[in-house]
């Protein structure tokens, strides 16, 4: 691979897709072709200035980027070790990453003439920003959702309706996001025409996982600048939560090559990584397996079934996790750490009370590493987490794990 020529950890994918042993185009052939012309379309793309010029004046006027790098000042005193920074992307326009790759696939769209995105959602967040830039564009926007999920996750469902989008609730299989995921790229072969397949994380088959990275980018891409304008110099530790795995992708991917900084990603440890695959850590208690058009870490029993996974967090329990990391993981550039339930719960508050910000349960994951590290390394370090959302999706989650009742807190 060319990694080895160029001793980069920033050339990958190879031409077939592949991060290693990982990655590539595991699809029907009906799926082929258009998996192709999308490639195509991404490639002409990724060197057309006014393709970039489009997404830096949406992020700017839209979304609100540069989202700020923050220094949490009271959250360092309270860990007694290293110096504390956070991305802000919880302040993007509907209040997490996933808008920063939606914008560039729904561009993309435009430029191939499609009239129909179709996408898949587990939590509802990628589903909300999917809707959102839809209606921006006055795109018809299908969402695929399990049924379960759906119940779940009502003020997201009605906020995808109010944006103008029709939720399809999927009740194949166990009616969760796997399952979401699949009934959408059964929907894409039978519409081939008009319809563009927006995925919100580094998964599915090449060139997904790559580009969907690409426009994550952005996040790390500013906080090198940003730590440079307060610091002089690079962050020691960059600290990510992971579901699929954009978020992390996206702040990792510019430092790559930095080989002093070192690169943690948080995936979500639910009950605990050793108790009967409670949990959604696919790196740390999955093995490889191909799963939606990828070879990758993934959750799955003695057969190869694919496993549902559990976490706290909805965002989190995606059974797998972007090739790339899989990849990382293997080569041993990037580390991948878990964090329980009962740990994640814990960040969420402190930091609510130290910093005056309720985050997203997904990075609160992130949070809760950065709490045992921090303590351990000198005054001097510099960690930089993603807070890649915001907590208002998650206080009747957090209400009931915490045993309160929302409506009656005396
Ligand atoms: C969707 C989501 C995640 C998980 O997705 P990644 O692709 O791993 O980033 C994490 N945090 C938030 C706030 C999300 O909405």
């Amino acid at each position: 691979m060319a990694n080895d020529l160029f001793n980069s950890f920033m050339t990958g994918p190879d031409e077939q897709g592949r991060f290693g042993d990982f990655g590539g185009r595991f699809v029907s052939e009906t799926l082929m072709p258009l998996i192709l012309s999308l490639e195509e379309e991404y490639e002409k793309a990724k060197t057309d200035d006014s393709f970039w010029a489009e997404m830096n004046d949406l992020w700017t006027h839209y979304v609100g980027r540069p989202s700020p790098l923050y220094f949490a000042e009271r959250l360092t005193d309270h860990l007694g070790g290293a110096k504390v920074y956070m991305k802000r992307d919880e302040l993007n326009h509907t209040g997490a990453h996933k808008i920063n790759n939606v914008l560039g696939q729904i561009i993309l769209a435009r430029r191939m003439g499609k009239t129909r995105i179709i996408a898949e959602t587990g939590a509802g967040q990628h589903g909300v920003a999917t809707a959102t830039v839809c209606a921006k564009f006055g795109l018809k926007c299908v969402v695929y959702m399990g049924a379960h999920d759906v119940e779940r996750q009502a003020p997201n469902v009605f906020r995808m309706r109010l944006l103008g989008a029709e939720v399809v609730p999927v009740t194949s299989g166990r009616g969760t996001l796997k399952d979401a995921m699949n009934d959408a790229l059964r929907d894409w072969v039978t519409n081939v025409r008009d319809t563009f397949y927006c995925i919100g994380t580094v998964a599915g088959p090449h060139p997904y996982p790559a580009m969907v990275r690409d426009f994550q980018a952005i996040i790390g891409k500013e906080v090198r600048e940003q730590m440079d304008a307060a610091e002089g110099r690079l962050p020691d530790t960059l600290v990510a939560a992971i579901g699929g795995g954009s978020n992390a992708m996206g702040l990792f991917f510019p430092f790559l090559d930095d080989k002093d900084v070192n690169i943690i990603g948080v995936e979500a440890g639910g009950k605990g990584v050793n108790a009967k695959m409670e949990h959604c850590a696919s790196l740390t208690g999955g093995r490889p397996g191909v799963l939606h058009g990828n070879r990758t870490y993934l959750l799955q029993d003695d057969d190869g079934q694919i496993l549902e996974g559990f976490s706290i967090s909805a965002g989190l329990d995606y059974p797998g996790i972007g090739p790339e990391h899989a990849w990382l993981h293997e080569i041993g550039r990037a580390k991948y750490v878990s964090i329980t339930d009962v740990e994640a719960l814990e960040a969420f508050q402190l930091c609510c009370t130290l910093e005056g910000i309720i985050p997203a349960l997904e990075p609160s994951h992130a949070l809760a590493h950065v709490m045992k590290l921090a303590p351990t390394l000198p005054k001097d370090h510099i960690i930089c987490m993603n807070m890649c959302g915001r907590g208002d999706k998650d206080i009747f989650t957090v209400a009931k794990a915490l045993g309160f009742e929302m409506g009656n807190f005396g």
